[in-house]
Order: structure tokens, then C-alpha cells, then sequence
């Protein structure tokens, strides 16, 4: 993979690494990568993707996939088959280190009852809104539930029935006995364990009590020897409890929890509620549309794994929360596209011109090269004839200020073949300019003219009798405010009118007929390109715009 070849910048994580490899604290560095199985990855999770997997892959260590299955009530098999997908797409493999939190549940429940016999665990019976109100504030300390003070026997008594079945969900809570008064609400009598009557997507209907996250997490860390365990800034408040589980528990390793910065990507939203959401209400056209910053979403649009890998590379890692624009995505996905991707000529609003003085049955061949800076991605012929299409907007019939495209009277050089001058105009009834016919000049073949005169502008063109039909998706971001997210307002409401156009007479070069869905290029002077991996087929193509050229956006 390309990283390995290339420096990589540092960042506080890899210092902590180096340092604990130096003195002998570990020998071999282990991190996992830990989602819930509730639905799709989106490019924040490739963050901590890169971030996890990358670090093992550095130090050579290893990285675990884990899912963090504790609530069977949201979580489904598709999404664990999909997580996985998601991750080999990216880049990077697990080899045999797939774990499940779900599979550690008996070492859990026998890790609550120790607590329980340390006089460290208790059976509650208040409500869920009796716990939050005794829970007290930031401001103000808790109260002690009634039944803080069971005895052993009781509370493994009642732990057990939990367990067997005889309680209906929400009726009682296993919690941790640390302190009410503690100044992190984290550490006020946690809840362990909840009943949840619901078959498991991993473990089936094993349980119908299930672990908190917080009792699961750092557990399984200990238990598949994780040494660094990365999470995101908004567990930090949860170390301590991470911590005094670890301490009061007896696992057999000790990880420690590295908290770094979230991506927050700006026009994008990435909370799993807002992604739900747009899918469910129809909004976008699944989780795997080209406008979601889901990886699936992404995927399809033709994004791929090394710019996405890029773009993880250059953000960097840190502690402090920020925003990175959307730009900064689309311009790795540009770098990436501008160097793998072979040119072709494709109009995507045609306009039908003919050249009078062009021979009615003659066809010319013209060699173009597929890449102007990379000779070996080689040439491929194309064809000219006496019609062709060119781009609506490539014509002004009343040009403003510095048009060099087609206007009348005035010269333009066909891209590869020929300089043509327009003649005349054809148009409906509505006044609308149907076609526009030219005269070429014979002695320009190639595009310059015998005589050396200057010709300013270059416009790109089919062959209508040779060029092929395609539907074309020209994307755009979803959002047309940098941030949707932002507090109180339904980030509904910055939906982008225009975040899909659709192009259903397109005029592709020939060769595009037979497309490889797997190949993306560069329709010049439009962007990039790649055949939709779901809907194109022979004989109806379509393509998806994956960026733009240029940046249009920095301009609005
Ligand atoms: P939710 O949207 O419901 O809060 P989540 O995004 O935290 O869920 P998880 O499946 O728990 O989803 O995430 C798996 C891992 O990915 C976690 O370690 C989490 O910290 C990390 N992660 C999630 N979102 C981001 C993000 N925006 N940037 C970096 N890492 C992220
Ligand atoms: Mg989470």
C-alpha cells in the first residue's frame, strides 16, 4: 500500500508508541478498531480507521476489528458484514484478530458476580428517571439509591434472576458501587447491566440481560491484550470508570485509553441518527448514495481507498476539535484521479454542429494521448466526422467579454482535430439555438493552423455518428451550508436543491462503450468520472461525477 513507501507525518499517538516501545513497556503494540454494529462506516470512522490500523501496521503491531455489540435492540447482521467490507475497501486487514464484545458476555457476567461478592455491585429497582434524578448534577452530588445497601447474597440472588429471565426489561439495573459523590458522573453508580428480552445478531438468544458500553469496552480490551486503546475526545470523562474497572477487576492485561480529535467534516453530516434519517425519509436514495459520506456512499461514487487514505494522512491527529472543510477531501480525491486517470472526450449537453465543408462520408482518426503527463498510459483513436456535438455552453451566439469558445464569425480549436470557424445558426421556434454549423480548415489538422496564427480558445467535441449515449449524474455536496449540524437548527433545512443533476442525453467517445466499472477518468474540461457500479450496463451506461476540476464551491 502506498503509505508504507511514504513518510508519514508524526503525531502525539505514535510519540507515546515510540516511547513505550523504548522502555520495554510493550513489545508489540496492539489497537483495535471498535464499532457498533449500527449501522454504516462513514469517513469518520476511517479516521480512526487509518488511525488504528495504520499504527499497527507502522510499529508492527496488530490491529483488531472488534464489534461492539452490547445492544441487541439497534444492531444487525448487515451492518457487520457491511463494516467489514468497508474496512477491507479501505485498505487494511484484520488477518485472524475479529473479535466480538458479544463473545466475551460470560466472561462479563462472571465479572459482574465478582463485583458483586466484592461488595462493588448492587441490584437496583429505581426507574430509569429515579436513577437520573438521584444521580444529582454536575453542580450538585448524588443520592444514594435505597437499595445501595443490599447485601451479596441478595444482590447474586437477584443478578442471577435477571440473568434467568424473571424480570420484564427496565425492571432492574445491575450498577457499580463507586461513589455518588464523585465529581465525574461517570463514577456515580454506573449502570452495568440492563434486561433486554431481544435475540442477539451474534449470540442469539443467549442473553436477555446485556452489558452497558462501559462495562464492555475496556474488558474486551484486556481480554484480547489491546496496549493503546483509541477513542474519541468524549470518552476522556470516561477513563476513570475505564480505569477503576480495570483496577477492580481481575483481567489479565492492562490497556490504557488515548482519547484524539473526531473528524467533523464541513457540508456533511455523520451522527448515525441524521444518516438514518436521511435514508429512511427517502431524503437520499439509500446508504450507499453518492452524496452520503458513508463509505458505501463514497465507495459508489468513486472515491477511492488512496485518497481517502490521503486525505486521513493529512488532516493529522490531535487532541483539540476542529472542523475540516470539504474541500480538503475533494482536492486528495482530485490528486489521487488526476494521476490515475486516463482522458476522454465526453459532452454532457450536447449540441449537434456541422461542418459544411467537411466531406459527408469521410471519417478521421486522430491519436489522442490518454494521459497528457504519462506516456504510458497510452493512446487511443478517435474519430471526427462532418457532425459532431459540442457543449451548449461552448456556444455563444451574443458572447459576454473574453468567450474564446464558439461564437459566431470567430475561430475555435476542436480539441486533436481541427480549427473551425462558426457560420450560421439553426434554431426552433422558441428562438432556441438547435444547431450551428462551421467551416474547418483542412490545413489545421491536429489543431494549429499552417499559417501559425494564434487560436485562443479549445473546446472538446464528439462525433455524432460515432459517439455513444449515456445517462450522467453530475453530484454535489448534500448540504449547501458548511454546517447543517449547527446547534438548534434541523440541519434538514440546508438540503442542496442541486445536489444531483441528472444528464440523460450525455455523448460519450466510443471506446467508453465498453467501460470498466472499476475505471475512472478524466472527462476534460469536467471532472472525474466512473461508471455507476450498480446501474450502468451495456447498452445503457451511466455515470457518476465523482468531483468537479476545479474547487467551484470557495467561489460561492
Ligand atoms: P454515533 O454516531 O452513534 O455516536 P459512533 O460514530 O461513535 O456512533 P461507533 O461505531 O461507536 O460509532 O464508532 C466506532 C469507532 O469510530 C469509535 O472508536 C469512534 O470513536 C470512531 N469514530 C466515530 N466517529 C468518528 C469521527 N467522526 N472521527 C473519528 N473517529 C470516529
Ligand atoms: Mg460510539
Amino acid at each position: 500500500m502506498s503509505t508504507e513507501s511514504v513518510p508519514q507525518p508524526s503525531n502525539f499517538l505514535r510519540t507515546i508508541i515510540e516511547d513505550d516501545l523504548a522502555c520495554g513497556k510493550h513489545q508489540v503494540i496492539v489497537t483495535r478498531f471498535p464499532p457498533e454494529p449500527n449501522g454504516y462506516l462513514h469517513i469518520g470512522h476511517a479516521k480512526s480507521i487509518c488511525l488504528n490500523f495504520g499504527l499497527a501496521r507502522h510499529f508492527g503491531g496488530r490491529c483488531h476489528l472488534r464489534f461492539d455489540d452490547t445492544n441487541p435492540a439497534k444492531e444487525e447482521l448487515e451492518y457487520i458484514e457491511s463494516i467489514k467490507e468497508s474496512v477491507h475497501w479501505l485498505g487494511f486487514d484484520w488477518g485472524q484478530h475479529l473479535f466480538y464484545a458479544s463473545d466475551n458476555f460470560e466472561q462479563l457476567y462472571q465479572w459482574a458476580e465478582y463485583l458483586i461478592q466484592q461488595g462493588k455491585a448492587y441490584v437496583e429497582d429505581l426507574t430509569a428517571d429515579e436513577i437520573r434524578a438521584y444521580r444529582g448534577t454536575l453542580t450538585e452530588s448524588g443520592k444514594e439509591s435505597p437499595y445501595r445497601g443490599r447485601s451479596v447474597e441478595e444482590n447474586l440472588g437477584l443478578f442471577r434472576r435477571m440473568k434467568s429471565g424473571e424480570f420484564p426489561d427496565g425492571a432492574k439495573v445491575l450498577r457499580a458501587r463507586i461513589d455518588m459523590t464523585a465529581s465525574n458522573m461517570n463514577l456515580r453508580d454506573p449502570v452495568l447491566y440492563r434486561i433486554i428480552h431481544a435475540p442477539h445478531p451474534h449470540v442469539g438468544n443467549t442473553w436477555c440481560i446485556y452489558p452497558m458500553y462501559d462495562f464492555a469496552h475496556g474488558q474486551s480490551d484486556a481480554i484480547e491484550g489491546i496496549t493503546h486503546s483509541i477513542c474519541t475526545l468524549e470518552f476522556e470523562d470516561h477513563k476513570p470508570l475505564y480505569e477503576w474497572f480495570l483496577a477492580n477487576l481481575p483481567v489479565p492485561s492492562q490497556p490504557r485509553q488515548y482519547e484524539f480529535a473526531r473528524l467533523n467534516l464541513t457540508y456533511a453530516v455523520m451522527s448515525k441518527r441524521k444518516l438514518h434519517e436521511l435514508v429512511n425519509q427517502h431524503i437520499v436514495n439509500g446508504w450507499d448514495d453518492p452524496r452520503m459520506p458513508t463509505l458505501m456512499g463514497i465507495r459508489r461514487r468513486g472515491y477511492t481507498p488512496e485518497a481517502v487514505r490521503a486525505f486521513c494522512e493529512r488532516i493529522g491527529v490531535g487532541r483539540s476539535d476542529s472542523w475540516i472543510d470539504m474541500s480538503v477531501l475533494e482536492e486528495c480525491v482530485r490528486e489521487d484521479l488526476n494521476e490515475r486517470t486516463p482522458r476522454v472526450l465526453a459532452v454532457l449537453r450536447p449540441l449537434k454542429v456541422v461542418i459544411d465543408n467537411y466531406p459527408d462520408e469521410l471519417v478521421d482518426e486522430f491519436e489522442a494521448a490518454n494521459h497528457p503527463q504519462k506516456p504510458e498510459m497510452g493512446s487511443r483513436t478517435i474519430r471526427f466526422s462532418r457532425e459532431i456535438f459540442i457543449e451548449q455552453d461552448d456556444f455563444a451566439e451574443a458572447p459576454p467579454k473574453g468567450f474564446f469558445r464558439m461564437t459566431p464569425g470567430s475561430e475555435v480549436r476542436l480539441r486533436y482535430a481541427y480549427i473551425v470557424r462558426c457560420t450560421g445558426v439553426v434554431k426552433d421556434e422558441n428562438g432556441t439555438v438547435i444547431e450551428v454549423h462551421c467551416q474547418y480548415d483542412p490545413a489545421s489538422r491536429g489543431g494549429s493552423a499552417a499559417d501559425g496564427r494564434k487560436i485562443k480558445g479549445t473546446i472538446h467535441w464528439v462525433s455524432a455518428s460515432h459517439a455513444i449515449d449515456a445517462e450522467v449524474r453530475l453530484f454535489d455536496r448534500l448540504f449547501t451550508d458548511p454546517n447543517p449540524d449547527r446547534g438548534g437548527a434541523d440541519y434538514k433545512q440546508f438540503l442542496n436543491p442541486h445536489s444531483v443533476e441528472v444528464l440523460s442525453a450525455a455523448k460519450l467517445e466510443q471506446h467508453l462503450a465498453t467501460a470498466d466499472p472499476e475505471i475512472r477518468y478524466q472527462f476534460e474540461r469536467q471532472g472525474y468520472f466512473r461508471p455507476d457500479p450498480l446501474d450502468s450496463e451495456p447498452g445503457r451506461l451511466v455515470f457518476n461525477r465523482i468531483v468537479t476540476l476545479k474547487d467551484a464551491w470557495s467561489k460561492k
